[in-house]
């Protein structure tokens, strides 16, 4: 199967022939005949599947076909849960829209908005917004949904994780009922399937991947380490392993800051990505990780969603994240466009029981072992009497250690915040979804 087999034309044909991609990713190939056809999709794809040229190709197409030659409505809205996602997706747009005589423009926070109305007042096809921002331009008139002929939701999960869910439907209702949809999302809780049978008509359902499953190419490794022991272990991991790219993940902001410094002071070249974060120093972070002028990249989960990091050999956890779909979203970062991956991640003894709940998402035991000199200690006092044989956690737990030693209570991380705050200033991002 070629791009040109699946209906497209030769000038788009052209554009991701020299972006160097030989042929559709699976994705693409279920996708891009129904979205031809005019269908509404649902399609269940992470970032790392080629699910953005899946949508923006076969939506140009259609955008060439039935250009006005006068004028330039906006005609199609795309909307991310986070800026630099939104960044990233007009890129790909941009690229893809090189041979075609079409438009593409990107709005979010954080920035001046006059650059941004400027460009919207010279007219443009194609959208990528932030809900946010978005809404604010459009109270500020200086764009109007009444032509928009496809919308498309791009991790429409993370949209309602980050509350969302308001801010979509009041766009929505500003638009012609009369449009085709696209929601693409990587995990389908009952929430999104709410919110997808409140937008699409008889969408396709599309899947690349079993739901919520991890990439194929994903090895988990679990190392069991004390919380005190986790900057060290990782500084080790780094060195002995001589890593050249990773994305670190913490729960909170604070970490990423802690752990940054500490890297940094380890001679190891690190920068944080995280909501309180400038847009500028975030941009510049995830540029100078890309190029390679830093090699660790330490991100709290919103701020890393989405991010297109090709080909990156290592994710680690650095504490697991409290809500399991947390999980396939960042280890969706490595073992990507057919290469493997290892997620790594460093589970202390609070942390027993997400590792339990993430594997029973991933209906798969996560492989646990210590590494000597980093014995794990702080387990509850009457367990720890148990022998402690190196590298011997079993499914029963004989070796001691943490595994398998539920904490009495809920995990907690103390003098943490409990996570990263939201977009548009929400703070506080539910654990439990509010939808
Ligand atoms: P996405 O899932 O849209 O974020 O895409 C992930 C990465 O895969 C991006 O770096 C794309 O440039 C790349 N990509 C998209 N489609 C293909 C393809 N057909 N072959 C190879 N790489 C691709």
């Amino acid at each position: 199967m070629t791009f040109k087999d699946l209906g497209l034309s030769p000038p788009l044909v052209k554009a991701v022939e020299e972006k160097g991609y030989t042929k559709p990713s699976p994705i693409q190939e279920k996708a891009i005949p129904h979205i031809l056809a005019g269908k509404d999709i649902l399609a269940s794809a992470q970032t790392g599947t080629g699910k953005t040229a899946g949508f923006t190709l076969p939506v140009l197409q259609h955008l060439v076909a039935t250009r006005h030659p006068k004028y330039r409505p906006l005609r199609v809205l795309v909307l991310t849960p986070t800026r630099e996602l939104a960044a990233q997706v007009q890129d790909n747009v941009r690229e893809y829209s090189k041979y075609v005589d079409i438009k593409s423009a990107v709005v979010f926070g954080g920035v001046n908005a006059k650059p941004q109305i400027a460009t919207l007042r010279s007219g443009v096809d194609i959208l990528v917004a932030t809900p946010g921002r978005l809404l604010d331009l459009h109270d500020r008139k200086a764009l109007s949904f009444k032509r928009i002929e496809v919308l498309i939701l791009d991790e429409a999960d993370r949209m309602l994780d980050m509350g969302f869910v308001r801010d979509i439907n009041k766009i929505i209702s500003y638009m012609p009922a009369e449009r085709q949809n696209l929601m693409f999302s990587a995990t389908f809780s009952n929430d999104i399937k709410k919110l997808a049978s409140g937008i699409l008509r008889n969408p396709v359902s599309v899947e690349t991947a079993p739901q919520n499953s991890t990439a194929k190419k994903v090895t988990h490794k679990v190392y069991k380490v004390d919380k005190s022991k986790k900057t060290e272990f990782t500084i080790k991991l780094i060195k002995d392993g001589n890593w050249n790219q990773v994305l670190i993940f913490t729960r909170t902001k604070h970490g990423a800051n802690k752990l940054t410094e500490k890297l940094v002071k380890a001679g190891i070249s690190a920068a944080a990505i995280h909501g309180n974060k400038s847009q500028g120093a975030r941009t510049k972070a995830l540029k100078n990780f890309k190029d390679n002028s830093i090699k660790i990249l330490v991100a709290t989960d919103i701020a890393a969603r989405g991010l297109d990091i090709p080909l990156l050999p290592h994710v680690v956890n650095f504490e697991l994240p409290n809500v399991p779909e947390d999980y396939v979203h960042r280890i969706g970062r490595t073992g990507r466009a057919g290469a493997a991956g290892e997620a790594i991640s460093l589970v202390c003894s609070e942390e027993s029981e997400y590792q339990s709940e993430i594997e029973k998402l991933l209906n798969e035991k996560l492989a646990s072992t210590i590494v000597a000199g980093f014995e794990p200690t702080d387990t509850d006092p009457p367990k720890r009497a148990a022998s402690q044989s190196k590298g011997s956690f079993g499914k029963k737990n004989k070796g001691g250690g943490s595994q398998g030693n539920k904490p009495k209570s809920k995990p907690h991380f103390k003098g943490n915040k409990p996570s990263e705050p939201s977009g548009r200033g929400r703070s506080n991002p539910p654990k439990k979804k509010r939808y």
